[in-house]
């Protein structure tokens, strides 16, 4: 039994390991793009200093999926609080929000607020973002907030995404299911009755998150598995709807009984109408610290603003960056027709202009700028995607996986727990691709 696995991120390296923990005697590939493992969740290492691609902490309530994590990182990891912040009306204010961070928004948008508690607009039927966050939030706070950082972030508009791209960003920006912030009501509740939730995460303790797939890959390697870097996969070998292989860039064909699929589907499926994202990540290494801000991670709504959240490396762990010195990671999304994707160069000064502006970074501190182009970031829930999805007809012999590979805006938990149930051959919890 021969298993080709493309992509070596979080999903494709759990069904490997998982496979070879469970059966040496299979023979397993993992061919991987890039130069490395880890994909959304690698780390870029320059000058003494770690750059993730933006906040990446692990955090579940799944018991498995934290046994897992656990058994991978052994004893390398350190628990962390989590401190995260949003930048409204020109102050970073903590999230989830607090009396002390509303009571210093301007008087309008705190009144307005107030009177939607009781005018909640009444929309039938739920099916875009817009019409999931008014009906939630009302019309000021997605007029204050999300409906322009939601464009910024997307480029589209929130009448055009689904209501699927709602819920899921809100709870991964709530992360914590004990805080209680979805709905306008809740938030009012959680900002007068505080009952402060304490959540912490997982972070290794050297390295960045890459680090987890980096032990990943020598278990796969230590039990037989082969890992191939640098090699782009084209296209699937498929023959009487069964598959029996892939075909790489340079059109060599290697043979497979199995497939499973974490690249983007959009490389198996152009023809359909799915979109992502990509992320331009620049990554800010500074001479000294900067010590007003004390986030790990900061989401900037404003569309004045080029960047849609900023990370701190050095607030998930001190050695993440050269003694005395600091770092900042800017996440601006686009698509690969923008023309800073093709030359990130040409937003140096407004990229610089804008970080001190928020006081980020003080532009003499800078030692480097240090630019990387992450492709196919976010799937995009266009009002569409579902049909698009649904239009696609798999072949024997292949499984679909994690955030690429199922078209589905995820976390690293759940990528885990699927690739686990995968290899358990059992059926996925939460079976995304069926539930279409
Ligand atoms: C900015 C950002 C911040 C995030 N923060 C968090 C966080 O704090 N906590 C959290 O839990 N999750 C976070 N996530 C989500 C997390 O990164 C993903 O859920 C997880 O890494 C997905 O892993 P995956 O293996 O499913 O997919 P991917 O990581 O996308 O793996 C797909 C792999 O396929 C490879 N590939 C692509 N095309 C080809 C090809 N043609 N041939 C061969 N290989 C190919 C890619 O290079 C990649 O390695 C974040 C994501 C982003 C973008």
């Amino acid at each position: 039994m021969k298993t080709v696995i493309v992509g070596a991120g979080i999903s494709g390296l759990t069904i490997a390991e998982g496979i070879l923990s469970n059966d040496v005697k299979q023979e397993i590939v993992v061919i991987e793009r890039e130069n490395s493992p880890g994909g959304l969740a690698r780390t870029f290492h320059k000058d003494g200093f770690d750059f993730d691609i933006g906040p990446h902490r692990f955090h579940t309530f799944n018991k498995d999926v934290d046994a897992y994590l656990q058994n991978i990182l052994a004893d390398c990891f350190v628990q962390i609080s989590r401190k995260s912040s949003v930048h409204m009306a020109g102050k970073y204010r903590s999230w989830p929000l607090t009396m002390a961070s509303v009571m210093g928004l301007p008087f309008p948008v705190i009144w307005k607020s107030f009177l939607d508690l009781f005018n909640k607009p009444d929309i039938k039927e739920i099916k875009s973002f817009s019409d999931f966050i008014r009906s939630r939030y009302g019309n000021n706070l997605y007029d204050f907030f999300f409906s322009g950082y939601t464009r910024k972030f997307t480029g589209i508009s929130a009448e055009e995404l689904h209501v699927d791209w709602a819920q899921a960003g809100v709870n991964r920006a709530v992360i914590d299911k004990r805080v209680k912030a979805d709905s306008l009501g809740s938030l009012v509740k959680g900002i007068l009755l505080p009952k402060p939730v304490e959540t912490k995460f997982y972070y290794p303790s050297h390295g960045g998150i890459q680090t987890f797939c980096d032990k990943q890959c020598e278990r796969i390697q230590a039990a037989g598995g082969k890992i191939l870097l640098n090699t782009s996969v084209k296209e699937l070998s498929v023959v009487n709807n069964t598959v029996n292989g892939i075909v790489l860039e340079n059109g060599e064909i290697i043979k497979a009984d199995k497939v499973y699929w974490s690249a983007p589907i959009t490389v198996l499926y152009p023809e359909c109408d799915l979109k992502f994202i990509n992320t331009l990540i620049a990554n800010v290494a500074l001479k000294s610290e900067v010590p007003q801000n004390d986030y790990q991670w900061c989401y900037f709504g404003h569309s004045d603003l080029i960047f849609s959240r900023l990370t701190i490396p050095r607030h998930f762990r001190a050695d993440c960056v050269p003694s005395g010195r600091d770092s900042v990671i800017a996440e601006i999304t686009c698509n690969s027709e923008t023309d800073f994707w093709k030359d990130p160069e040409i937003i140096r000064e407004r990229l610089i202009h804008d970080l001190t502006s928020v006081g980020a970074i003080k532009e003499e501190d800078i030692l480097f700028i240090d630019w990387q182009r992450i492709p196919e970031t976010y799937p995009v829930y266009t009002l569409n995607y579902k049909d698009q999805l649904a239009s696609i007809k798999l072949p024997e012999g292949l499984t679909l996986t994690g955030r690429s590979g199922s078209f589905w805006y995820n976390n690293m938990d759940h990528s885990i727990d699927q690739a686990l149930s995968i290899v358990k051959g059992s059926k996925f919890k939460k079976d995304f691709w069926n539930e279409r």
